[in-house]
C-alpha cells in the first residue's frame, strides 16, 4: 500500500513536470499554457494524446518528433522526472502535510524559472509574480524560519505559544525576506548598469528574489544572494579563463604556422587572447537566475545547518 502510493505521487509528480515543460516553453514567448493542445516545435504537429504521456512517451519515440523526425529536447524528459522526485521526496520527506505541500510548490516554481531562464534568459512574471504571493500566503501556514526566536529569544518563545503570534511573526519573516531580496538584487542591478554601462540584470531577477525570499524568510534569502553570487562569480571567472586559454593556444597555433613568413611574436598572441576574454566578460550574459534559483533549493533544504555549523565554527 505504502509502494503503491508512492508510485502514484511520483506518476502525479511526473503529470504535474509534463505541464511545467508547456510553461517553460510557452511563457516567455507569450503563449497560452491552456491551448491549444501541444504540438512539435519544429513542425507544428499536433502531438496525440496516446503520445502525451510523461517520460513514457518521449523514450517510445526515442525524443524525436513523429512527423518529422526532428530531435525534440531532453529537457522535456529531464523536466518530467525531476519533478516526479521533487513530488515523491517531498512526501517521503514531510508526509501529507502543509510543509510538503509548501516545499513542493516552491520546487516547482523554482525548477521552471531555473530552466526557463537557461533557455530563454527570461523569467517570466506569470511564474515570479503569483510565487510571491504564495509565499506570503504560505507563511501563515508553515512557520518560515526561526529568525525571530534568534534574535529575541525570551520575548519570541513565549509568543509562540499563542497560536497567532508564530504566523505574525512568519508573516514578518516572509515580507522582510521579500523586501530584502529584492531590494538587494534592485540595488545590484542599478549599480551593475552604472558601471557597465550594460542592463546585465533584468527586473525579473528582483522578483524572482522576492518571492525566494517571501517563501525562505530574511536569514536564508541572505544566504541564498550570498552563495549564488559566490558561484556565479566562479562561473563567470572560470568562463573567462576558458575563453583565454582557448584563445591563447589557437593564436600560439597560428603564430607558429606564420613564423616562417611573417611571424606572430607570443606576446602577440597572449595580448590578443586577452582582449578576446576581456570581450567575453563584457558582452556574456549569465542567467544569474538559475544560479539565484539552484542556491534557494540548497539553502531552503541545508541552509539552517549550514549556519548553525558556521556561527559553531566562529
Ligand atoms: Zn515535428
Amino acid at each position: 500500500m505504502e509502494v503503491f502510493l508512492a508510485i502514484a505521487i511520483f506518476a502525479y509528480g511526473l503529470c504535474f513536470g509534463s505541464f511545467l515543460n508547456v510553461c517553460i516553453y510557452r511563457l516567455p514567448r507569450g503563449k497560452s499554457v491552456v491551448a491549444p493542445r501541444s504540438a512539435c516545435p519544429h513542425c507544428g504537429d499536433m502531438i496525440p494524446l496516446y503520445h502525451n504521456l510523461p517520460v513514457v512517451s518521449w523514450l517510445v519515440l526515442r525524443g524525436k518528433c513523429r512527423a518529422c523526425q526532428q530531435r525534440i529536447s531532453p529537457r522535456y524528459l529531464v523536466i518530467e522526472v525531476l519533478t516526479g522526485l521533487l513530488f515523491l521526496g517531498c512526501y517521503l520527506h514531510f508526509g501529507f502535510t502543509l510543509a510538503a505541500l509548501k516545499c513542493v510548490v516552491l520546487g516547482y516554481l523554482l525548477l521552471g524559472l531555473i530552466f526557463t531562464d537557461a533557455e530563454t534568459k527570461l523569467l517570466p512574471d506569470a511564474m515570479t509574480l503569483p510565487g510571491i504571493v504564495l509565499g506570503i500566503a504560505f507563511s501563515l501556514l508553515v512557520p518560515v524560519n526561526d529568525l525571530a526566536s534568534h534574535i529575541m529569544p525570551g520575548v519570541v518563545s513565549t509568543a509562540m505559544r499563542t497560536g497567532v503570534s508564530w504566523r505574525l511573526w512568519s508573516l514578518a519573516d516572509s515580507l522582510l525576506g521579500a523586501a530584502v531580496g529584492a531590494s538587494f538584487l534592485y540595488g545590484a542591478a542599478a549599480i551593475y548598469l552604472r558601471a557597465r554601462g550594460v542592463e546585465g540584470m533584468g527586473f525579473g531577477d528582483v522578483k524572482l528574489m522576492a518571492m525566494i525570499g517571501a517563501f525562505v524568510g530574511t536569514k536564508l534569502t541572505v544566504l541564498t544572494i550570498f552563495a549564488a553570487s559566490l558561484a556565479g562569480s566562479l562561473f563567470g571567472l572560470s568562463t573567462v579563463l576558458a575563453v583565454w586559454m582557448k584563445r591563447t593556444r589557437r593564436f600560439a597555433n597560428r603564430g607558429e604556422a606564420a613564423r616562417c613568413s611573417s611571424g606572430i611574436s607570443s606576446s602577440d598572441a597572449r595580448r590578443r587572447a586577452w582582449h578576446s576574454a576581456r570581450l567575453a566578460l563584457r558582452y556574456y550574459e549569465m542567467p544569474f537566475g538559475v544560479f539565484l534559483g539552484g542556491m534557494a533549493i540548497l539553502s531552503f533544504l541545508f541552509g539552517n545547518q549550514i549556519l548553525h555549523w558556521y556561527w559553531g565554527a566562529l
